[in-house]
């Protein structure tokens, strides 16, 4: 008999229609684990209301009516890497393995059964990895593989076709919560913690009901947050564009000097206004990206907190 208590924690933001079977599911899950004596009795299911509007913390209510299951309800919409922190933050606190899953069912949670066998074998970190994105629109699998190889090319280490259904022990999210920043991009922070991690492939389904709260604003925001928060490449880039820039001016100043020897002098308005709009776009672009980092040196120095617990069901 294991006595380790494992909790799942489910973030959840406006998610009434999918949250009856996802609980049937993880109950089901739950009670099979403890049936085959792998987690202790006092293991639960955390759901984590990230500001819902819908009738999502009610259901929540409901289901906390039995030991199985936990609440936490967050004063507003913190964003959904708060909310996965905000869970792991209180379960850490009782429990000796923590997993996180999406309320909507696109992850595996059978998958769950074999990350408990990575963390038998002693690993701290379990990645689930999706096998395929079929299900995904043509849309968000593309942008997704334009933003894994963005991220590679950045400099920014992160598990390929992983999001944010992973295990964790107790120690790995110990070490996590050391981390306090306010831009939380969890997919680039936890291999960084460097316990030894496995990774387990899962068929990746449709989501069960609802819709994805993640529109093209929000992923983009993601992906800017992953690149920021880990790499001043973009910084030094700036810089070997100024230095092409340079080139390119000297090129134009021997051309002109050679043009005026032979007598032959510019007149080139086309090519002063081009120059001109060109070089200013340029400038802009880099100035957008210096002011993406000083936007987050702001964020950061402020050290707000990064949610706030208005209930916690037992
Ligand atoms: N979520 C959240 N806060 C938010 C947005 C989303 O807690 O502000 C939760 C949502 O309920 C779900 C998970 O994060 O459990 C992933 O969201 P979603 O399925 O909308 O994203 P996608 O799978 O489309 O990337
Ligand atoms: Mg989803």
């Amino acid at each position: 008999m294991k006595n380790r208590t494992l909790a799942i924690i489910v973030p959840c933001f406006n998610e009434e229609e999918v949250l009856p079977l996802t609980h049937q599911r993880l109950l089901d899950l739950l009670n099979s684990l403890r049936d085959d004596a792998r987690v202790g009795e006092e293991s639960y299911i955390l759901y984590v209301d990230d500001g819902s509007t819908d009738g999502t913390w009610h259901l929540i209510t409901g289901y906390c009516l039995d030991k199985s299951a936990r609440g936490i309800k967050l004063t507003g919409n913190s964003g959904h890497q708060h909310a996965l922190m905000a869970g792991l933050e209180s379960a850490r606190e009782e429990a000796d393995v923590m997993i996180t899953i999406d309320a909507d069912l696109q992850d595996d949670v059978n998958a769950i059964v074999e990350m408990m066998s990575r963390y038998d074998e002693g690993c701290d970190i379990v990645y689930g990895v999706r096998r395929n994105r079929s299900s995904d629109s043509l849309f968000k699998r593309s942008s997704a593989q334009l933003f894994y190889r963005f991220m590679k090319a950045m400099g920014v280490k992160t598990i390929y076709n992983h999001a944010d259904f992973r295990l964790m022990s107790r120690r790995a999210v110990d070490a996590l919560c050391r981390y306090e920043e306010r831009n939380l991009f969890l997919r680039g922070l936890v291999p960084q913690l460097g316990y030894r991690s496995a990774t387990v492939l899962y068929d990746r389904h449709e989501r069960a009901a609802g819709s994805s709260a993640y529109p093209l604003g929000s992923m983009l925001s993601l992906a800017v947050d992953g690149v920021t928060s880990f790499s001043v490449k973009p910084l030094r880039l700036i810089f070997y564009l100024g230095a092409l820039f340079l080139l390119i001016s000297l090129g134009i100043l021997v051309y002109v000097i050679v043009a005026l020897c032979n007598g032959r002098g510019v007149q080139g308005w086309a090519s002063i206004m081009l120059s001109i709009w060109f070089v200013g776009g340029c400038l802009l672009i880099c100035l957008s990206i210096i002011a993406a980092y000083i936007g987050r040196i702001y964020t950061e120095g402020k050290h707000r907190p990064r949610y706030h617990i208005e209930k916690y069901l037992k």
